[in-house]
C-alpha cells in the first residue's frame, strides 16, 4: 500500500489539489477572487505538508537501519567528514557479536533479529547524545565517539561489553547470553574514513583472537607498525 503511494505520489497530489480547486469553484464560483486565493493557499499548505512528511520518511529510510533504528553504513560514510572537522580526537569503536551464527542456527533467523535489536538498545543506552551508532552490516556495529581519547573510548567499550555479558537476551520464551568483541582506533587528525575503518577492523581482528575482549590502538601506533 505504501509502495503504491510512493509510486503514484505525483498523481495523488495533483488529484487532491484538483479536488480542492473544484470544491472551491463549485461553492464560490470562478469569478470570486477571494475564494480562488483561499483554494490556492489551502492547496499550497497541503502540498508543503505532504512533501515534508514524505521527505522526512525517505530521509529516515535512506539513513537508518530498518531493523535496529541506528544509522546505516551509507550515513556513516557521509557524516564522518563533518565529525573530523569539529570534534577531534575521534575514536571509532567496531563491535562484532561473538558466535552470532549459533543463535540463528539454534533458534532461527527471527530470534537472531531480536538479539540484534536488543543489542542495539544496549548501545543506545550507553552512548552519549553526540555519539553515532551505526550498523555496518550483519552483526557488526560501529560507534563513532567524537572528542574522545583512547582511554575514555576503552572505558565505554568495557561498559558495553559488561552490559552485554549481564543481559539476558530473550526471544520466544528463551533466554540466551552473548558476548561481543570490540576494536577501537583513535585519531587526532582527519583521515580517510575507509582507512580509519580498516584500522578499527585490525583492532577488532585482534580482539576476535580471544573473543569477549576490547583491543584499542592509537592511529599513530598503527601507522608506525605498517
Ligand atoms: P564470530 O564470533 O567469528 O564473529 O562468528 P559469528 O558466528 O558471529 O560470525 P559469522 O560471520 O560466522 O556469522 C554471522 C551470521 O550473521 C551469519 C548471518 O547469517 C547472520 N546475519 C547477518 N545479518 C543478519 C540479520 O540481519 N539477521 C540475522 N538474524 N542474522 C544475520
Ligand atoms: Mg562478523
Ligand atoms: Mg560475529
Amino acid at each position: 500500500m505504501k509502495e503504491l503511494f510512493y509510486n503514484f505520489a505525483p498523481l495523488i497530489f495533483v488529484s487532491v489539489c484538483s479536488v480542492i480547486w473544484l470544491i472551491a469553484f463549485y461553492y464560490c464560483g470562478i469569478s470570486n477572487l477571494r475564494s480562488i486565493l483561499v483554494a490556492h493557499i489551502i492547496t499550497q499548505l497541503f502540498l508543503f505538508f505532504a512533501c515534508g512528511v514524505i521527505i522526512k520518511d525517505l530521509y529516515q529510510k535512506a539513513n537508518r537501519d530498518c531493523l535496529t533504528g541506528v544509522y546505516n553504513r551509507r550515513s556513516f560514510f557521509s557524516k564522518m567528514p563533518v565529525v573530523y572537522k569539529i570534534m577531534l580526537p575521534v575514536s571509532l569503536m567496531m563491535i562484532d557479536i561473538d558466535n552470532f551464527k549459533r543463535i540463528n542456527d539454534t533458534y532461527g533467523h527471527q530470534a537472531g533479529d531480536q538479539v540484534l535489536t536488543q543489542f542495539a538498545d544496549i548501545l543506545k543506552s550507553n552512548a552519549r547524545k553526540e555519539d553515532m551508532i551505526v550498523r555496518l552490516g550483519g552483526e557488526e556495529f560501529a560507534v563513532v565517539l567524537p572528542q574522545t581519547c583512547k582511554e575514555n573510548a576503552v572505558k565505554m567499550a568495557e561498559r558495553i561489553k559488561r552490559a552485554v555479558e549481564e543481559k539476558n537476551f530473550t526471544f520466544d520464551y528463551v533466554s540466551e547470553k552473548i558476548t561481543v568483541s570490540i576494536g577501537i582506533v583513535t585519531t587526532d587528525f582527519p583521515m580517510n574514513t575507509d582507512i580509519l575503518l580498516k584500522y578499527a577492523d585490525k583492532a577488532l581482528y585482534k580482539a576476535k583472537e580471544i573473543k569477549n575482549m576490547v583491543v584499542a590502538y592509537e592511529q599513530l601506533e598503527l601507522a608506525k607498525a605498517r
